[in-house]
């Protein structure tokens, strides 16, 4: 599933080439190209798989515009590791074409057209409310049918009776806020306390909300980032031109239902979105870490200028801002990071030292509105 490891090796022995052979055309890189293949690729962390999934998307079973096993295609071109599909239950605009009393059919084609190939398919349903619910996902269900009921606090708890772990869905829904703010009401909080409810989407589809951002952090809901797709993902996140569908990244401590279960529960999870990562520090920074390393530090000829080569494995551009007291050579103080590409950083050392302390403000992720965490990188000098 991961072949970072393979690409690093293959990549480090040209970037050397390169390097040596073109310096320039490294130290100007500022390419928005991401990784020959359109596979949404982050490297584990020390501690945790980093799988990807999507939680949230549509066919013709509820309002969306293609048959279950596009949505399974699409998910398999992106790599993802999983995806839950969740019709909304209580609209269905192509009923009278597509008469459906089960209401897991989508899901059963879905699961049936991923057969054997590792994508894992988690049964979901959109419960679909007016305000004060508004709407919500429950995923990992067992019978959606069983949802189909009046009252959308007790849809909520027959999803809870089921295992399921249920998340509001785009706070920040125009048609529902009519100034973008998403705000809890009172029915919210209680469905949070009862333990109904226990994650929120801070990215839906091209929307993002620092105040669902705010509302994670102080309820300790999961922080949830998804697609919602309803055509197709390659023209609405314009993936030929280097685009990506939002996404949730999940730090599992295995790659199956329950191990995606047990993290959400957990809260161990990151939005990854138009390229930049949301998530508590926690989880994000150890993320980071493992994206970017130190690859190769060493002076230039007779110079204190050092030459640092900064490796990222990951589909991240990150955008560094220097918090260290070195000052560069060739950028200012602040650093792209191309996504799987070598970035060369050269660092005025004045004297020639033995190792060296970097740090930077990491400006493309978010661990709550307007803050950035920072990445420590240390290197002992070579020679
Ligand atoms: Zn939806």
């Amino acid at each position: 599933m991961k072949r970072h490891f393979g690409l690093f090796g293959l990549f480090g022995l040209f970037g050397l080439f390169a390097v040596l052979a073109f310096p320039l055309t490294v130290l100007g890189q500022n390419s928005h190209s991401h990784s020959s293949s359109r596979v949404i690729d982050f490297p584990d962390t020390a501690e945790y798989l980093s799988l990807t999934c999507d939680l949230h998307m549509h066919s013709v079973f509820s309002d969306g515009s293609v048959w279950p096993n596009i949505r399974v295609q699409e998910a398999q071109r992106d790599g993802l590791d999983c995806i839950a599909i969740t019709e909304h239950l209580e609209y269905q605009p192509h009923k009278s074409d597509i008469p459906h009393p089960d209401r897991n059919r989508a899901f059963d084609i879905a699961l049936g057209s991923a057969g054997e190939s590792g994508l894992i398919v988690i049964r979901g349903s959109e419960i679909t409310r007016d305000l004060p619910h508004g709407h919500g996902n429950a995923i990992f269900i067992q019978d959606a049918n069983a949802l189909v009921v009046e009252d959308a606090t007790e849809a909520y708890a027959e999803a809870h009776r089921q295992g399921a772990f249920s998340f509001m869905d785009h706070p920040n829904w125009t048609s529902q806020r009519k100034d973008g703010i998403a705000r809890l009401e009172e029915t919210n909080i209680e469905l949070i306390e009862k333990g109904y409810v226990s994650g929120i989407e801070v990215v839906n589809d091209v929307t993002y909300s620092d105040e669902a951002l705010e509302i994670a952090l102080k309820y300790n809901l999961a922080i949830i980032g998804t697609s919602d797709i309803h055509g197709l993902v390659d023209w609405q996140y314009r993936v030929a031109e280097g685009g990506h569908r939002p996404i949730t990244i999940i730090f599992a401590e295995e790659r199956s239902k329950q191990g995606l279960l047990d993290a959400l529960n957990a809260r161990r999870t990151a939005a990854w979105y138009q390229n930049t990562l949301i998530g508590r520090e926690e989880h994000v920074l150890p993320l980071v870490e493992a994206s970017i390393s130190v690859s190769s530090a060493r002076y230039g000829g007779d110079t204190s200028v050092l030459r640092v080569e900064l490796w990222n494995s990951s589909d991240a551009e990150y955008s560094l801002k220097n918090s260290s007291s070195y000052r560069f050579h060739n950028v200012a103080d602040i650093l792209t990071v191309a996504p799987h590409h070598t970035t060369i950083l050269l660092v005025k050392t004045i004297t020639r030292i033995e190792s060296i302390d970097l740090s930077f403000e990491v400006l493309n992720v978010v661990t709550a509105p307007g803050q950035h965490p920072t990445l420590e990188l240390s290197a002992m000098i070579e020679e």
